[in-house]
């Protein structure tokens, strides 16, 4: 027996093992099951050059509890170390490794979230284990077992194994402090959580089948029941396949597998493969958003060579994206960086630039290849457009092809399609061509049906953003402005030349504006004289559409403006043509005056859902007294 003492220069490692990222012990698992998956590919690849004489066989990597004993094993039937190997591989390089590691990443290891991912590889055993034993047969035939077994401390002992199978079992004491790791379900949630889709056979325990009644099986026969091997993972999922190999039903089958708790189908995917210049493979599933920005319960795994390492992508697909789900498996994101890092890396730079393209690339050929079906699906997916669109230039002018603009009336127009349609009837005298829009059909409904009459489109656009995307789309685009239909009296919203002929003389105006303002609140309200049609509303309550965009963009988190807190200011329009004003005007009684007033305005607020509570419940009191 050999005993010896490993090279230490970071005084005592050990503890610095275990007090290294609290909350990540569990990586302890991934790490050495990544070893033995690489362990076992090894000898996958020296057989299949015809290196080796050995049989490949159907390896597996089993793991063990032992909760008596204390004890974790994992097993694997790899190519296996000699004593030489063990001495180099754990000893010297993994041990610098390990060393290497803390030694840069002690200090900052808290503050970037993402190196919390990224391994110590062996010997992060350390972590949950007091007492680590390395049991392994190297694949050369001539070659006797070894056993190494270290305490923690710098010292360890190697010596001959009776071992006769290829391959390596691990054995870790579990530490007092990490019992938890003796514990089934633990394990098995770990296992489920990082190796679900390894490309090697993770076998945990034993589970019993139910086996088919054979077609002859009496009446009442009970099926027969055996004990298999319990598989963990499914080691060829989906993204690892060529998308000429899968059908549409393979795809809906892999995000049932990625999500079980997920019962909602995914709308469409969209497959990653690429080499070069990088490594990327992967394959992402636009759900169903809705209006709902923030449904993140499912999010997009990041994956290396098939091990989970996070659900953060933040950084490496860009936020727009990551409403989306599913996977991406790239070799080549650096970990073990800080996410500001991360972000300045040109491999991830270029990742991220392939994937804003692919999606949007995919959702072009949707759109191109079936319009109508693109058009159901539209609400569901337009959030992330509308979101891409304002946060990638690049995506912007892909999106602008396909992106929809559904009208109150339910007709889905592309930007150019739109412009096209109503740059004759919607085109002001100073030459701009104004875009209506409503936000809610119900709410704007008498808004909307004034725009209609004088033959006007009104879109609806209705989800959060839509506020940031108008302004960036009225910069983009030339001599456009949009506005919502209750921003001001139809005539205002688009000015035409024609000249507006008021029933009141000047005076008659000057004098119904100081009875009005004297009855109605000026913190609340700006009373505006317009001579309009007779037929139109004579009180009507609008918001001007710059104050009620700005203060919706900040509520979404705009931000660019860095305004205080916009006051609720809104505009009272009253139609100096229609009968009613004229009465009011003419009314001698001053009571009966600001009567007439105050139910007109009541009835403005209600038809834009302004008369609330104890203002609602007097008006109703009221206009049952006056029917009375
Ligand atoms: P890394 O895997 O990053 O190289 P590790 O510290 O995890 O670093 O392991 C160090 C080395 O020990 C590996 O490169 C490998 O040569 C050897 N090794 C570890 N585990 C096994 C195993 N189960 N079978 C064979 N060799 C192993």
């Amino acid at each position: 027996m050999a005993t010896g003492n490993i090279n230490v220069s970071v005084e005592n490692i050990f503890p610095l093992i275990k007090k290294f990222l609290y909350s990540d012990h569990e990586i302890f698992l991934r790490e050495l099951i990544s070893n033995a998956t690489d362990a076992t590919l090894k000898l996958k690849h020296l057989t299949s050059i015809g290196e080796v004489s050995v049989e490949y066989g159907n390896p597996v990597i089993e793991v063990k509890v032992d909760k008596e004993g204390k004890k974790l094993h994992i097993i694997d039937q790899g190519i296996g170390m000699t004593s030489e190997e063990i001495q180099k591989y754990i000893n010297e390089v993994a041990f610098s490794g390990a060393e290497e590691f803390l030694e840069k990443y002690k200090d900052s290891a808290k503050d970037s979230g993402i190196i919390g991912h990224f391994g110590l590889g062996f010997y992060s055993a350390f972590m949950v284990a007091e007492k680590v034993e390395i049991i392994s047969k190297s694949y050369k035939e001539d070659e006797k077992a070894a056993h190494w077994t270290c305490d923690g401390s710098p010292q360890f002992t190697l010596e001959e194994h009776d071992k006769t199978v290829r391959g390596t079992e691990i054995i870790l004491h579990i530490a007092e402090d990490s019992t938890e790791f003796l514990e089934d379900a633990r394990i098995s949630e770990l296992l489920v959580k990082y190796n679900k889709f390894m490309p090697i056979p993770i076998k945990f325990g034993t589970k019993e089948e139910t086996l088919p009644l054979p077609e002859d099986a009496e009446e009442g026969a009970e099926p027969e029941k055996i004990t298999v091997d319990n598989i963990i993972n499914n080691p060829n999922p989906a993204w690892t396949k060529q998308p000429a190999d899968l059908e549409e039903d393979d795809y809906k089958k892999f995000y049932r597998e990625l999500y079980p708790m997920q019962f909602e189908e995914p709308l469409f995917n969209i497959h990653l493969n690429v080499d070069y210049p990088f490594n990327l493979t992967g394959i992402l599933y636009f759900p169903k958003l809705g209006n709902d920005m923030n449904m993140q319960k499912d999010r997009i795994q990041l994956y290396q060579n098939q091990v989970f390492v996070t659900d953060n992508v933040e950084g490496i697909v860009p936020e727009f994206l990551t409403m989306l789900k599913g996977v991406i498996d790239s070799p080549d994101i650096p970990l073990n960086v800080s996410r500001s890092y991360l972000q300045a890396d040109g491999n991830v730079k270029k990742i991220s630039s392939y994937i804003t393209r692919k999606v949007a690339d995919k959702l072009n050929s949707l759109f191109k290849n079936n319009r109508e079906d693109f058009e159901a699906k539209w609400d569901d997916i337009k959030i992330v457009i509308e979101y891409g669109m304002l946060s990638e230039e690049k995506f912007f002018d892909k999106a602008d092809k396909f992106a929809l603009y559904p009208s109150v009336d339910g007709t889905y127009y592309t930007y150019e399609e739109l412009h096209e349609k109503i740059k004759d009837a919607q085109t002001d005298k100073d030459d701009k061509t104004i875009i209506l829009y409503a936000s809610n059909k119900d709410q704007q409904h008498s808004y909307i049906e004034a725009a209609k009459e004088k033959g006007y489109e009104v879109l609806l656009l209705d989800s959060p953003i839509v506020s940031h995307l108008i302004q960036k789309l009225e910069t983009s685009k030339e001599n456009i402005s949009f506005v919502r239909v209750d921003a001001d009296h139809i005539d205002n919203l688009i000015k035409k030349d024609e000249e507006q002929i008021s029933k009141l003389s000047d005076e008659e105006k000057e004098k119904l504006k100081t009875t009005l303002t004297e009855v109605v609140p000026a913190d609340k309200y700006t009373v505006q004289l317009e001579a309009m049609d007779s037929g139109a509303s004579p009180f009507m309550i609008t918001q001007p559409e710059f104050m009620r965009r700005m203060k919706e963009m900040q509520q979404t988190g705009g931000g660019m403006f860095g305004m205080g807190n916009f006051p609720e200011m809104y505009n009272l329009v009253v139609n100096t043509n229609h009968e009613l004003v004229g009465q009011i005007l003419n009314t001698k009684t001053r009571k009966k005056q600001e009567r007439l007033i105050k139910q007109s305005l009541d009835l403005a607020r209600l038809s834009q859902n302004l008369l609330t509570g104890e203002e609602l419940t007097q008006f109703i009191k009221r206009s049952y007294e006056m029917i009375k």
